[in-house]
């Protein structure tokens, strides 16, 4: 492939910035008045960096175009069609029904959209359109059940982009081209922020003709060549930010120098903790118990992401780390997104550190024991008092706990190290908000903590550089020894589901514990709750009769919780059903089956997630995953599940399945940006480049200052707030 030929930026300094295109609106646009304005306002397009960036959802190719006559059943076609008959209709279930009759001189179709009432306005008799769909039959008619529409227009290029919504605001797929090309022939030259060498050097397109490109291209490998131009745009601008997010942080940054190696006098706890763990630490565990106290020794705060999959013990390397914190003299923070999770760490911590002692002059014998707290939204007031009093002067050593950190009259001593746990349920403003209490202690002379942040099942490599780009990264790619992998088994059948139950028996009988996770209902945790109430005396009253069964859901007070799960673990609960409270980080290693209900309404990462309560010890464990849902992509997930236990692995599924809300929920996936690029593998050398150009740039140029266009560009599409506060210094 070689550099496209397009008017160099070089020669035209002054291309036209995407800035200013996001200052013009639409009705600038010759076609556009102000009913049309009003469409594309319907569907947040209201300037013309807007109407560019709107791109087709998908293309046609009409050279593809088939006949009605020799359009065959199953298959995909694509047919160009006269609207002959429209009928409006309710089905039974009060669906609206639109049905039309078309005709393409070779012979009849008939088209059948529902839910989408609209059709019938935006195909009148007479409309000639492509109709692009799979041929089925229905009552012995040939048909195209909720096709693809694009009315042609006078259009003659052999590809067609459609759009997304433009149907719907009643604006025809070539009307949208039209404003398209207007707008982009009145752009002129775009400015390019890339430069020749680096476009050459990566095989870019320029800008300019990309975004021609990309909504009339003249062929398929065409397309795809601007995509990667552009898709490359959206990586550069969020690597640019969280590149420049890390340059923040190290430049203003009042780290510690923690004491990896104790001093005189001071208690070696990391020594200790691990000295009297019950097991031996796997190799994995070992190298990233290292690279983090590399970390700690520096005077730059820490910023690490540590990755495991589910089991792989990371809560014992988040532990060390906090230890490192408290043998210096330091406080460590553990917050966790659940209460649920955080009572466990609690108790877990608690356990763990039961014997260690840390200096304490005012004492007879200057010691004390190493002091733990929980903090969440069910601390009581006066509890909570103490507590917060006890962070401010310091005796308490180590506080586990819930978003309840984040409130201002949480204060410390001296925080030095922070761990997140589940680090994908925070967003990036509450991971500042509990860094900064470090640096805001209670007698004023702060420094920053450094930060681990931990996440409950793996990310893939692209996406953590996307997302989590301005951390290292550790991995813990090693599960402890002795684990049996779980069996994996989709229940699609009642019978299975016996089979099921009567293993849940057998291992009952033999004095393990069983999960019953109960299917997902819409609506409030409430009626969630009500839900798993009211299975649990299904299950009582049925196949699971004489087992001592118990119930977790959200709704529960703490110490009810807490209560529920100390008899699962002694035993006096045999079967736990519960919701997805349960879903992260608890930990009962005598749990050996795992039934999931409706498993086909919960995710990859969830189910892995709920998979990995069991198979916590060296006994055979079982999770059963009921459903009888075949529709492709729920067969494709628990299929995933059966085949693999790998979480990096099933989280590259995940990602090819779901694309990047798959990861990151759709609030921040909103805020990202990201309308070309993908962070399935075949984007990863796309994502990897983006980094490379970022870190050559802000190595110059730490602010951007001397390309004032791109920082602008960046703080436009990035978050107005979030790049003004990396841009402004
Ligand atoms: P996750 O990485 O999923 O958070 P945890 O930290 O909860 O995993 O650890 C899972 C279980 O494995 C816990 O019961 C923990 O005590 C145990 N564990 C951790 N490290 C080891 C090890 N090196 N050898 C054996 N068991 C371990
Ligand atoms: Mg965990």
């Amino acid at each position: 492939m070689s550099p496209p030929q397009d008017a160099s930026p070089e020669d035209q300094p002054d291309g036209r910035m995407l800035t200013s295109l996001a200052e013009i609106p639409v009705q600038r646009v010759n076609k556009i008045g102000d009913k049309r304005a009003e469409a594309l306002a319907a569907v947040d397009i209201s300037n013309v960096l807007d109407l560019i960036t709107h791109y087709p959802r998908r293309y046609i190719d009409r050279t593809r175009q088939a006949d009605v006559a020799g359009m065959r059943m199953g298959e995909e076609s694509l047919v160009l069609a006269r609207v002959d008959a429209v009928r409006t209709r309710r089905t039974r279930q009060g669906r609206a029904l639109v049905e039309l009759d078309v005709d393409d001189g070779t012979g009849a179709l008939r088209v059948t959209f529902f839910n989408q009432a609209w059709r019938a306005r935006q195909l009148p008799v007479g409309t000639e359109a492509l109709f692009f769909g799979k041929l089925d039959s229905y009552r012995g008619k040939r048909q195209f059940t909720n096709p693809v529409v694009d009315l042609v227009g006078n259009r003659t290029g052999r590809i067609v982009p459609i759009y997304p919504t433009s149907e719907k605001s009643g604006i025809a797929g070539w009307e949208f081209g039209e404003w398209v090309e207007e707008a982009l022939r009145r752009a002129g030259t775009l400015f390019d922020p890339l430069s020749a060498r680096w476009r050459a050097e990566l095989e870019l397109m320029g800008r300019t003709e990309a975004f021609v490109a990309i909504h009339a291209p003249q062929s398929f490998p065409e397309q795809e060549r601007a995509r990667r131009r552009l898709a490359f745009d959206e990586l550069l601008r969020l690597q640019l930010e969280v590149v420049m997010r890390r340059h923040v942080l190290e430049r203003d940054s009042l780290g510690i120098r923690h004491a990896v190696v104790p001093s005189a006098g001071a208690p070696a706890l990391v020594d200790a903790f691990v000295g009297q763990l019950p097991f031996p630490l796997t190799d994995a565990q070992r190298r990233a118990v290292d690279e983090i106290s590399a970390d700690l020794a520096k005077a730059l705060p820490m910023h690490r992401l540590l990755q495991g999959d589910v089991g792989s013990g990371k809560t014992v390397v988040a532990l060390s780390a906090l230890l490192v914190a408290v043998q210096g003299g330091h406080q460590g923070a553990l917050m966790a997104p659940t209460e649920v999770l955080a009572e466990q760490h609690y108790l877990g911590v608690r356990e763990l550190l039961a014997n260690l002692v840390v200096p304490d002059p005012e004492r007879l014998g200057g010691s004390r024991p190493l002091a733990v707290a929980l903090l969440t939204n069910r601390t009581p007031a006066g509890e909570r008092a103490k507590l917060h009093q006890g962070l401010r002067s310091g005796s308490i050593d180590l506080v586990v706990g819930t978003h309840a950190l984040l409130t201002d009259e949480v204060r410390f001593s001296s925080l030095g190290v922070v761990v997140i746990d589940e680090q994908h349920r925070f967003g990036v403003e509450q991971r500042n908000t509990l860094r900064a209490k470090g640096r805001d202690t209670s007698d004023g002379g702060g420094a920053d903590p450094d930060l681990l942040v931990m996440t409950a099942t793996p990310i893939p490599r692209t996406a953590a550089m996307v997302f989590f780009g301005d951390l290292d990264v550790t991995e813990l790619d090693e599960l402890p020894a002795g684990r049996s992998p779980v069996r994996t088994e989709w229940a699609r059948t009642e019978e299975a589901e016996k089979a099921a139950w009567s293993r849940v028996r057998a291992e009952v009988a033999a004095g393990h514990r069983v999960y019953v996770v109960c299917p997902l209902v819409d609506g409030s945790e409430r009626i969630q709750a009500k839900s798993a109430t009211e299975e649990r005396t299904r299950l009582e009253a049925s196949v699971l009769s004489g087992l001592r069964i118990g119930l977790l859901h959200g709704q529960l007070k703490a110490a009810d919780k807490e209560g529920v799960m100390e008899s699962f673990r002694r035993g006096d609960i045999e079967v736990l059903v519960a919701t997805t409270v349960i879903e992260v980080g608890v930990d009962v290693p005598e749990a050996t089956v795992m039934v999931v209900e409706d498993a086909d309404r919960f995710g990859i990462a969830q189910l892995h997630q709920l998979r990995g309560r069991v198979g916590r010890s060296d006994r055979p464990s079982w999770c059963y995953l009921f459903s009888a849902a075949s529709t492709p992509d729920a067969q494709m997930r628990l299929e995933a599940l059966e085949r693999s236990n790998d979480g990096f692995e099933l989280a590259e599924v995940d990602l090819e399945l779901r694309g990047e809300g798959a990861i990151l929920g759709t609030r921040q996936k909103g805020r990202s940006d990201l309308k070309l690029a993908s962070l399935r593998r075949g984007d990863r050398p796309l994502v990897e480049a983006a980094r490379r150009v970022a870190e050559s740039l802000l190595a110059e140029d730490p602010s951007l200052e001397a390309a004032p266009h791109l920082a602008d560009e960046v703080r436009l599409f990035v978050g107005e707030a979030e790049a003004a506060f990396l841009l402004k210094s």
